[in-house]
């Protein structure tokens, strides 16, 4: 008896295929995966953020236009999400791809759109977890005068909304060189990716060396996990695309010939997704 609710005979199969072939597995995680922790995507009423009189969008705020207009108003809203990453919990999805992480070791990579650090606390490994959009308990001097990433001090609070720095909270968020403010280390929406800070050459060499690539949770919108996804398929890698919903790699991997979409939540999927690319990684050839 097939005992999968979500891993068709058909879907097993591909696993099976392509993991054999002994490229890299590579998983890439969008905001789905944190929303089953209870974080939002910020794109609702809790994203909208106001900046001297004028109410701003996400896309305003996380910007270095508004940052070099309004850093204190811009640190605010990263401290207010902050509190609620600080009181999230990784997930069965986050926990299943440590998992993996751990088994495949040097065939597994993990690209995540997520900043909030949820990857790392359930156990994937640094090295090979590419945060190509930055990571909130992360901070850099907003001026050229180094390239270090800073962890956020331990005595940053989160804040509530409309919550104003302190002095002493001003003082931790300053560089510790130049004095300049230092800003979180986010990819904003009017910045490009980089490979020092952000792995964009990292992500297009595994998508290249990729034999499976899962999506899990991510709509597709920006440019890099597109790329990525692009780069796995034009070089024969499989695509399988875990999402409640519709969305364009879900579309993309019903229409390849080496692609499946799972309708079903990251935390239903993943575990036996990454049950099942252990066991064909295991198997003898
Ligand atoms: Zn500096």
């Amino acid at each position: 008896m097939w005992g999968s609710e979500v891993i068709d005979r058909e879907i097993a199969g591909l696993v099976d295929r392509s993991v054999a072939e002994d490229g890299l597995v590579v998983v890439l995680t969008g905001a789905g995966v944190s929303a089953e922790s209870g974080i939002p995507t910020f794109r609702g009423p809790e994203g909208y953020w106001t900046v001297g009189s004028a109410v701003h969008t996400p896309q305003e705020i996380a910007t270095a236009a508004m940052f070099a207009r309004a850093p204190e108003a811009v640190w605010g809203w990263y401290l207010f999400r902050l509190g609620v990453v600080r009181e999230a919990e990784p997930n069965a999805a986050h926990r299943a791809i440590a998992e993996l992480d751990a088994t495949l070791s040097d065939r597994f990579v993990l690209i995540t759109q997520n900043v909030d650090g949820l990857h790392q606390r359930a156990g994937s490994t640094p090295g090979r977890t590419y945060e190509i959009h930055g990571s909130l308990g992360r901070m850099r001097c907003s001026e050229p005068c180094q390239r270090e990433l800073l962890p956020l001090p331990d005595e940053i609070p989160a804040k509530d909304r409309d919550e104003a720095l302190t002095d002493h909270e001003r003082q931790l968020l300053t560089c510790p060189r130049c004095g300049a403010w230092t800003r979180p280390h986010v990819l904003w929406f009017d910045e490009a990716y980089d490979e020092a800070w952000f792995r964009l050459d990292s992500s297009l060499d595994a998508a290249g060396r990729a034999s499976l690539v899962v999506t899990v949770g991510t709509s597709g919108a920006t440019n890099l996990p597109n790329l990525v996804v692009q780069q796995v398929v034009r070089s024969g890698g499989a695509l399988l695309d875990v999402n409640p919903e519709d969305n364009p790699f879900g579309d993309l991997a019903r229409r390849v010939e080496r692609g499946a979409a799972i309708r079903a939540p990251a935390s239903q999927a993943v575990p036996e997704l990454a049950d099942r690319i252990a066991v064909a990684a295991s198997a003898p050839r």
